[in-house]
């Protein structure tokens, strides 16, 4: 039989083992956690009965993709549920604005910018599901359907800043601000748009959804199935060298570039470990964890119903305070991602007490402490909200690479979402999970497409392996 070792057991090296193993690998998964899931870890954090995400919290781009397809986690497990709200972004004095799942009831709710959110949403919701067979596989490839995916292209490649310019209302320029926050780059650098576009538009097409029961529940469900293939897990087990996996024929790295080049040391070839090596991490996150008595006061209707609120003011707010972090500096007033996830699955909350997810976006390895910032962002569109706050969790920059390596000094997407990047990672390769030895692959969120707990690194790694196996 064809073995295989997967290190790490994130959803991509879950993924990967799960694509491995039904192409008939024995698969064994090595974690250096004491729980597998990587980024898709949940639990208590602050008090009984409160289920926390520790890191990934909704999923747009995990819904409908060719590794959902091919797998039923919904028979092992795994159910998705919508909030009323997909994201809302609160302003001053009570005003703000939301996205719903339908364009048309989004765009009725922007008054002059509604024509402009309809021209922009409205096409590409309707093609994504062949923009996403382009764009969920490495860039290096003939697009499958060039002409939807040439208008996404062709507006991702813009500065935030510039395609900004379609909205002229407040409400419409901040909602575009929440999501092109989620790259974490400054808004005026090519091709910043790429990544909230991206979600936008999954925010119409699959909604951003909460797994029920907690993240957790997406790396039990693939855990599920990879027992019913005799695959195995071991938890607790830190791989630092090849000579560690013994003679497996294919081995999978869910870890990020830097730690593929030390684990695989002297066999890599000298130019690649140097590309692994020189790969660009980015600014990092700060996260705190409440528990809060009756949910946040926001004074904006809408917000009160979203899965997700994006909290930084004006897009110009949130546009200097993310320059501000890329340059290293801690900005006075961060943008703050709060995920209401309770709100699509209450069995995450004890009676009226209920779990509150958010991060500031710090500078990498930040080592200062946010948690006044974020409360006073919040605070600023939510009055009431500290009277509300039974208990805290705090994940430093620090703390945040501690619980899991691949995020470094932070960088909770494994990998800066420059241009160059967002096209080539983690180097400039035709096929760029390999490594340079044989049957050896990364298959981290370092690799296309990028961050997410969607598993389409470790389902396109492992498909790559395959095809060189059927050589
Ligand atoms: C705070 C936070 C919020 C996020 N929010 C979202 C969100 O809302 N939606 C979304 O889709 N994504 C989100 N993400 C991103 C998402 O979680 C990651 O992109 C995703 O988990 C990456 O999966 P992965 O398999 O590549 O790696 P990870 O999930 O990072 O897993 C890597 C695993 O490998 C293990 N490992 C590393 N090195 C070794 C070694 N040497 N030996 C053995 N094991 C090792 C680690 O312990 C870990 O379990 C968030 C991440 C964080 C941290």
């Amino acid at each position: 039989m064809t073995d295989a070792v997967v290190v790490g057991s994130g959803p991509n090296g879950l993924a990967a083992a799960l694509t491995l193993a039904a192409a008939g690998l024995g698969v064994t998964v090595l974690e250096a956690s004491d729980t597998i899931g990587g980024g898709t870890r949940s639990g208590e954090l602050t008090l009984p009965g409160l289920v926390h995400d520790h890191c990934s919290a909704l999923h747009p781009l995990a819904v409908d993709t060719p590794f959902s397809r091919s797998f039923d986690l919904g028979g092992a497990g795994l159910t998705w549920r919508w909030a009323p709200v997909e994201y809302a972004h609160p302003l001053d004095g009570g005003r703000g604005a939301a996205v719903r799942r339908s364009v048309e009831d989004t765009a009725a709710g922007l008054g002059e910018d509604a024509r402009a959110w309809r021209r922009v949403f409205g096409p590409l919701t309707e093609r994504f599901d062949a923009i996403t067979e382009d764009f969920l596989r490495p860039m290096l490839h003939v697009p499958r359907h060039p002409l939807a995916l040439g208008r996404f292209g062709a507006y991702s490649m813009l500065p935030a800043s510039l395609l900004a310019r379609r909205w002229s209302t407040p409400e419409g320029r901040a909602l575009f601000a929440g999501i092109t926050a989620h790259a974490f780059r400054p808004f005026d650098t090519p091709a910043s748009s790429a990544i909230g576009l991206a979600l936008g538009v999954a925010a119409h097409r699959y909604g951003w959804p909460a797994a029920e029961g907690g993240s957790a529940a997406i790396a039990r469900a693939m855990a599920e199935l990879l027992a019913g293939y005799g695959a195995k897990i071991e938890t607790g087990v830190t791989v630092r060298s090849l000579a560690e996996v013994g003679n497996a024929d294919v081995v999978m790295l869910d870890v990020a570039p830097a730690a593929a080049a030390d684990i695989v040391g002297d066999r890599m070839p000298a130019r690649i470990a140097r590309a692994l090596r020189r790969f660009r991490h980015g600014p990092a996150a700060f996260k705190v964890e409440f528990a809060v008595e009756g949910g946040v006061p926001w004074t904006h209707a809408d917000s009160r119903l979203a899965g997700t609120v994006h909290v930084g003011g004006s897009f110009e707010e949130i546009a200097d305070a993310e320059r501000e972090v890329r340059r290293g500096r801690m900005p006075e007033n961060p943008f703050v991602l709060v995920g209401q996830q309770y709100l699509a699955d209450p069995s995450r909350s004890a009676g009226d007490v209920h779990p509150l997810y958010a991060y500031a976006h710090v500078p990498a390895g930040w080592a200062g402490d946010a948690t006044e910032a974020i409360e006073r962002q919040i605070e600023r569109f939510a009055p009431g909200f500290r009277d509300r706050i039974l208990a805290r969790h705090v994940t430093s920059p620090a703390a945040m690479e501690a619980y899991n390596p691949n995020y470094v000094a932070g960088d909770i997407v494994t990998g800066a979402n420059d241009a160059l990047q967002l096209v080539f990672r983690p180097r400039v390769a035709l096929d760029p999970y390999t490594v340079g030895v044989d049957g050896v692959y990364l298959c981290s969120a370092a690799t296309p497409p990028g961050a997410g707990a969607h598993g389409m690194c470790g389902y396109n790694a492992a498909r790559s392996a395959l095809a060189r196996l059927a050589r």
